[in-house]
């Protein structure tokens, strides 16, 4: 399983599209995309390879330069179409790719049920999206804060990046457990599982460290911090070898 996210001005899908294959290794049994612009998701995703995505549409004439990609290794809910990731938050304003596994995601979705939540999947990461769209809608934070509030009440492994159809230029990712890695381009940034996937872009990279958080905008500096204590956080900046 792998994720990959482009926030930046080149095309997005054929960065993440490539970006999955270097991590095939990893193993998956779905793969699935979202692209975004200007307050516009578009969302491809199914059962099986990378390969199989490719022909859901004409990737080469998508034109968005932000996009969440993942391949999936199924631990909650068959493998199939539906359960495959990036999964929306109810009101289809978050979309949200995870690696790893929300363990107490039963409890979460009782109390996300009872408040009128529905899922259209068996997995435990359309549960994270919905928790993250309570925490914002109920505190009414910005997403940054509402991930960080919301990944404080999670117990399991993560890497996530999640993307706001309200937040253009913005995308924030976290990582307990599982590998996340942040490639700095040039007004661009990357994620992935590991280097990979943007290593032919930049050879800037940071690599997340557990319960970290990033808060990556466009134009701007990346801003990290500890989900747990609320304050900001150092970060090295690792220079890749090609
Ligand atoms: N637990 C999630 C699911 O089953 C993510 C699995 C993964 O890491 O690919 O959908």
């Amino acid at each position: 399983c792998g994720i990959v996210g482009y926030l930046g001005t080149q095309q997005a899908a054929s960065i993440i599209l490539k970006g999955l294959q270097r991590l095939e290794y990893r193993g998956y049994d779905s793969a699935g995309l979202v692209l975004y612009d200007n307050a516009h998701f578009q969302m491809f995703k199914t059962q099986g390879k990378v390969h199989d995505l490719r022909q859901l549409t004409n990737f080469d004439a998508t034109t968005q330069t932000i996009g969440l990609g993942h391949t999936r290794w199924a631990t909650h809910g068959v493998p199939s179409d539906a359960n495959a990731h990036p999964h929306y938050s109810n009101s289809g304003e978050l979309a949200l790719i995870h690696n790893g596994i929300i363990e107490n995601y039963e409890s979460i979705k009782k109390v996300l049920l009872a408040k009128g939540y529905h899922f259209i999947s068996d997995t435990d990461t359309e549960v994270l999206v919905n928790l993250i769209e309570d925490v914002q809608k109920t505190q009414q934070c910005k997403l940054g804060k509402a991930v960080q509030i919301a990944l404080t009440q999670v117990v399991g492994a993560f890497a996530i990046a999640v993307i706001d159809k309200k937040r253009q230029d913005e995308l924030v990712a976290a990582k307990l457990g599982s590998p996340l890695a942040i490639g700095i381009g040039d007004n661009e940034f990357f994620v992935a599982s590991d280097a990979s996937p943007f290593i032919e872009y930049t050879n800037q990279a940071i690599y997340l460290e557990d319960h970290q958080m990033a808060i990556l905008i466009k134009g701007e500096a990346p801003r990290l911090r500890w989900i747990k204590d609320d304050a900001v956080s150092e970060y090295d900046i690792h220079e890749l070898e090609l």
